[in-house]
């Protein structure tokens, strides 16, 4: 269903913040809208959000633009990030960068297996990038309604 983001994103990220209490903010270039499974998109954001929050002490942004026929939703962390090495294992079920450094935070390395199979239902592309010490920045690519 066509899905309005800033609507969307407004409401998904204040239940976030009073669930979690950790503070979110939400930068939005332009109004997109797109169409998606809603219900999914939340999911996929939770997981993002959740790690941002799980692997880093401070604020979390969301930001969103638009890249040609795409809206780009952007999770952005300041927090211990991924070693190049481990990107690509990091969407395999289980895997769990550093068990001891991990082991605190719980968890059992699901949610990135399970953000690629949302990403699958809801037709958007997803892609990691990150650096150790600096942080890490999730991009949920989704196909724009005309
Ligand atoms: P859960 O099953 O509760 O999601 P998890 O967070 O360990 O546990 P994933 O979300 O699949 O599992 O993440 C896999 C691993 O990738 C994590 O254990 C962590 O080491 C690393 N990771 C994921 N997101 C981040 C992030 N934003 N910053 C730093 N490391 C991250």
């Amino acid at each position: 269903t066509k899905t309005n983001l800033e609507r969307f994103l407004h409401e998904t990220i204040r239940s976030y913040e009073k669930a979690y209490k950790r503070n979110v903010e939400l930068h939005i270039d332009e109004d997109l809208t797109t169409l998606t499974d809603a219900q999914k998109l939340k999911q996929l954001l939770y997981i993002f959000m959740d790690n941002a929050r799980k692997y880093s002490e401070d604020g979390i942004h969301v930001r969103v633009f638009k890249e040609k026929d795409y809206a780009c939703i952007q999770i952005i962390d300041h927090g211990i990030g991924i070693a190049e090495a481990d990107i690509e294992r990091v969407f395999d079920r289980f895997y769990r960068i550093d068990k001891a450094r991990s082991r605190k935070s719980g968890g059992v390395g699901l949610g990135l297996a399970l953000a690629k199979d949302l990403a699958k239902a809801v037709g958007a592309e997803l892609f990691l990038q990150s650096e150790e010490e600096v942080g890490t920045k999730a991009t949920i690519k989704l196909p724009l309604s005309q």
